[in-house]
């Protein structure tokens, strides 16, 4: 076989996601981030059947950060993640991730591949599987299909995977099947799955929804504790939470950015104060 018939082999037999991850992976497969900046979101917008859902929307992450996301329903909040994420593209402005990387010419996998990882409201973890092989199976990259394959964790994978269960306060639940654990417990399982995959910045959506207080307490810990080794940006309504968390807040409204600051300033931003948190909503 040849160089160029094995080039086809791999193309037609690999799946479509791992072609992609080894093409992406030889120039650039992390961001840069120099300039302590790891995403810039600029001039976005994106209509959808001629409704503003994004609105000349401007956002600077700094690396390391954590930033809460509010806004009322409708706002844009969702679609701004799926932009970052390359689920949806905005019909125009800039998303760089890093200065080099644009997020604009990337799939999804790819922009997975680079680093971001996104957590869905709803837990989505294997319930029939233990704890501990929920996280094999999010191990990162190619290796994740051969070590699936052969059932070998390699001792690199295996410190990661017990730091991880550290970090999210899972270690005495590991042999624990998907579906015994609480809700809340299956949410921290998620975001543990997430680490497995090494992301930089981590998007989480509505994480405290259905938690109770205690739970919701602990969330906020393990987020504040990925801060400064990750970057998180954080979606969520529950303001006591947010309150809890919270280093600097952006307030979406109509798809662009109506104040940014800590919890104070926007709470007594009358703009806000208006339309937002002046409300029941
Ligand atoms: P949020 O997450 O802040 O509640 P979304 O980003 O989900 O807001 O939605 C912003 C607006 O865009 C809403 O009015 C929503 O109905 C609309 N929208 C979002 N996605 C789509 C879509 N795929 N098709 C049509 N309208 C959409
Ligand atoms: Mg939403």
């Amino acid at each position: 076989m040849n160089r160029d018939s094995i080039g086809s082999f791999a193309g037609k037999f690999l799946p479509a996601s791992l072609s992609r991850l080894k093409k992406h992976s030889t120039s650039e497969s992390a961001p840069d981030i120099s300039n302590g900046m790891i995403l810039y979101l600029e001039g976005l917008n994106k209509s959808f059947d001629g409704f503003k859902a994004i609105n000349d929307l401007n956002l600077y992450i700094q690396e390391g950060e954590l930033r809460c996301i509010i806004g009322p329903n409708g706002a844009g909040k969702s679609t701004m993640m799926d932009i970052i994420t390359g689920k949806t593209r905005p019909d125009s402005g800039t998303a760089y991730f890093g200065r080099s990387m644009n997020l604009l010419e990337m799939d999804e996998p790819a922009i997975a591949q680079a680093g971001i990882g996104r957590k869905f409201q709803k837990p989505t973890v294997f319930e029939n599987l233990s704890v501990d092989e929920n996280l094999e199976l999010a191990m990162a990259g190619p290796k994740r299909i051969w070590s699936t394959f052969s059932g070998r964790f390699n001792s690199e994978q295996t410190d990661m995977r017990n730091e991880v269960l550290k970090l999210t306060g899972l270690t005495e639940l590991r042999s624990r099947p998907g579906k015994v654990l609480s809700h809340g417990q299956k949410q921290w399982l998620e975001i543990a799955m997430l680490l497995m995959q090494k992301p930089k910045l981590l998007l989480v959506d509505e994480p405290v929804t259905g938690m109770t207080r205690q739970e919701m307490e602990k969330t906020g810990e393990l987020l504040d504790s990925l801060a400064g080794t990750h970057t998180v940006i954080v979606v969520e309504h529950d303001m006591d939470f947010v309150r809890s968390i919270a280093k600097k807040v952006t307030v979406l409204h109509q798809g662009h950015v109506l104040s940014e600051g800590t919890m104070d300033q926007v709470q007594s931003d009358p703009k806000v104060v208006e339309v937002y948190l002046g409300t029941n909503e």
